[in-house]
């Protein structure tokens, strides 16, 4: 017997699961959310904002996350902190489940995100949460590279349009691909081979991450990268690049295990959902944020999309009958 239910679950706590939270207790949906294993998403794991409108002088990624969950809880938005491990999207209500209860929703918004990948090495992951010179996202953190020399690691459309955006400051950019072959289109090549502020290290992967301490103004002290150590895929050669930034472009994954064979996904397991819209193949079952977006994945995106889900959501719920 299901311990409780809601007229409307939201499952995940990123830009798109909040900001679908503050709309939607602001229409008395009274939405459980919840939190999931990365509570706040992706931007708990990055430093400085300084692209989300309204933040002039920027804001830390976690403290935005607070203060959107501070707004969410005002409204009367109720979060948990447990993850959903499964659920039943086959009949209505849908079931969802946590580790220790079941619960039932009239409506669902998935905003699950997606998770970047990482090279494995483990430095990277570390120092791209502690700001130490490694980055998942140029359009976050390119500006801050004005006049260094910075690497991206990868050879799809991403890789190639980070490269392309980063040479706007740095003042030069290494692209490290494992093989001799882009995977990008065929226009995102031709622009980057014209950009004579781009340099190719062919057939290599990074071995090792190699760092240094660096003082800032208030004394304290934090690991930077310095330099990368580089392996040639075909003949074994080391080499060191020196850089004072990298970034990671080797692609993301949507975190939608939970809805494999329940929901349409593309081929990469994105969700689909209607063109305009946050509607998934099941009525009632809604989308938003990076789960659901493999181009633009920006804070300001998901919590636009956010805010359409709960609308979709209330206006489904209404033709239901199951508000006012
Ligand atoms: P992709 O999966 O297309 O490319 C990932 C790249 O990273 C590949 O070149 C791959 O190498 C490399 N790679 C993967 N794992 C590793 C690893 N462990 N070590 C080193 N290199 C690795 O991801 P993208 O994020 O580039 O693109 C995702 C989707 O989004 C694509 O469909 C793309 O077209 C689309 N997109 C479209 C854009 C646009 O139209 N403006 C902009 C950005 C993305 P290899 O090639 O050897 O497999």
């Amino acid at each position: 017997m299901p311990a409780s239910h809601h007229k409307l679950a939201i499952i995940g706590t990123g830009p798109a699961g909040y900001t679908s939270a503050i709309y939607a207790s602001r229409a008395n949906l009274d939405p459980v959310v919840f939190a999931g294993s990365q509570p706040g998403g992706q931007l708990t794991i990055t430093t400085e904002v300084e692209n989300f409108p309204g933040f002039k002088e920027g804001i830390l990624g976690p403290q935005l996350m607070d203060e959107m969950r501070e707004q969410a809880l005002k409204f009367g938005t109720l979060i948990k902190t447990e993850s959903i491990l499964k659920v039943d999207l086959s009949a209505r209500p849908f079931l969802l489940f946590t580790e220790h209860e079941e619960c039932t929703c009239d409506a669902l918004i998935i905003a699950t995100g997606a998770s970047a990948k990482w090279m494995g090495l483990g430095k990277d992951l570390e120092l791209s949460r502690t700001g130490g010179g490694v980055s998942g996202c140029a359009t976050c953190d390119g500006f801050f590279y004005r006049g260094k020399e910075v690497a991206v690691v990868g050879g799809g459309d991403t890789a190639l349009e980070d490269a392309t955006f980063l040479t706007k400051f740095s003042s030069k950019v290494t692209l490290i691909h494992r093989r001799d072959k882009l995977r990008a289109s065929k226009a995102m090549q031709d622009r980057v081979f014209r950009n004579d502020k781009i340099q190719f290290a062919w057939n290599k992967v990074v071995e090792e991450i190699l760092t240094q301490e660096q003082t800032l103004p208030s004394g304290e002290s934090v690991e930077k990268i310095r330099a990368l150590r580089l392996k040639d895929t075909v003949s074994g050669a080391q080499s060191e690049l020196v850089i004072d930034g990298l970034f990671v472009a080797i692609g993301h994954k949507p975190n939608t295990e939970l809805f494999q064979n329940q929901l349409p996904m593309d081929e990469a397991g994105y969700l689909q959902v209607e063109k305009g819209s946050t509607r998934t193949g099941i009525d009632g079952v809604f989308a938003a944020g990076d789960v659901q977006d493999h181009i633009y994945r920006q804070a300001i995106t998901a919590a636009g999309s956010g805010c359409m889900a709960a609308m979709d959501a209330e206006h489904w719920l209404a033709a239901q009958g199951l508000v006012e």
